[in-house]
């Protein structure tokens, strides 16, 4: 199984995490953060204990997307101890960081990168969901790298040009050899609300990815105001519900891990 790889989770940080979700996409703005926190509160909501690291250190939104204000984070030793909030636990670069901009030249970053990978205290969780900076450079890599990632999932919009970005996440989680989980097709289509016609905005569905690239797409999400909103106020939904569901489902069966559901 993927526990096999010879990167290893021995480390105090995340010995105790069952599964290790990367979601990625190669370029910002697609809603990569979004699709994280929506899969995060989903399976919290039913029940599963979840953690979300935020690693764009350049753009992180997790405080945003929460609803997050001064949060404070402690140490125990060398270990950084996550938020907790929602029944969940986060952490991010932007409560190390706050709202000033990260300016650092690359050894820097990947310094962080590793700080926040190995020392952040998660204790027992079923699933830590993380957040990627966007693109497929070394950032990316040395996430992939520094801990075993249990699989990707990969977030894009309609076009052309972001199916070309599709592969690019494709052949960086290869080289890792880390399994892709499938794709998020995020704002696919438009329904509007006084006559409930699905607006193909972008072009109609071509649905074909899976045939080309032999990769799922685990849900098609429209663009919805509510989408937006903090992820503190969180109800589920069939199309979030089916979302975690595939991801469970592909998990499985790329891991062939047993996936105990939650008591
Ligand atoms: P990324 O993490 O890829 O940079 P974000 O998740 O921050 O992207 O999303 C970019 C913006 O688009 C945010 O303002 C977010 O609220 C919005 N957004 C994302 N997905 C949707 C959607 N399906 N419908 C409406 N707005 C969305």
């Amino acid at each position: 199984t993927s526990r096999d790889r010879k990167r290893s989770n021995d480390t105090e940080s995340l010995k105790n995490v069952k599964n290790i979700i990367a979601v990625a996409s190669a370029k910002g703005g697609v809603g990569k953060s979004t699709v994280t926190a929506t899969l995060a509160s989903e399976f919290a909501s039913k029940g599963y204990k979840v953690g979300v690291l935020d690693t764009d250190l350049f753009g992180p939104s997790l405080a945003t997307l929460y609803n997050q204000h001064d949060v404070k984070i402690y140490q125990k030793g060398e270990m950084m101890i996550p938020f907790e909030s929602n029944g969940m636990k986060f952490m991010s670069f932007g409560y190390l960081i706050g709202d000033s901009p990260a300016i650092m030249r690359g050894p820097m970053v990947s310094g962080y990168i590793t700080q926040i990978l190995t020392q952040v205290d998660w204790g027992e969780l079923d699933y830590l969901f993380i957040d990627m900076p966007p693109g497929t450079g070394d950032i990316q890599l040395t996430i992939s790298q520094t801990i075993k990632l249990d699989g990707a999932v990969i977030v894009t919009t309609r076009s052309s040009l972001s199916l070309v970005d599709v592969v690019k996440g494709i052949l960086m989680f290869e080289k890792v050899e880390i399994p892709i989980l499938g794709v998020v097709e995020n704002m696919s289509h438009f329904v509007c609300d006084s006559c409930d016609k699905e607006h193909h905005i972008f072009g109609e569905q071509r649905g074909d990815l899976s045939e080309r690239f032999g990769i799922e797409t685990l849900a098609h999400i429209p663009i919805e105001a509510t989408r937006a909103v903090p992820f503190d106020k969180y109800k589920t939904n069939d199309l979030n519900s089916e979302l975690a569901n595939n991801l469970v489902r592909q998990l499985g069966a790329i891991t062939s891990k047993a996936i105990t559901p939650p008591q």
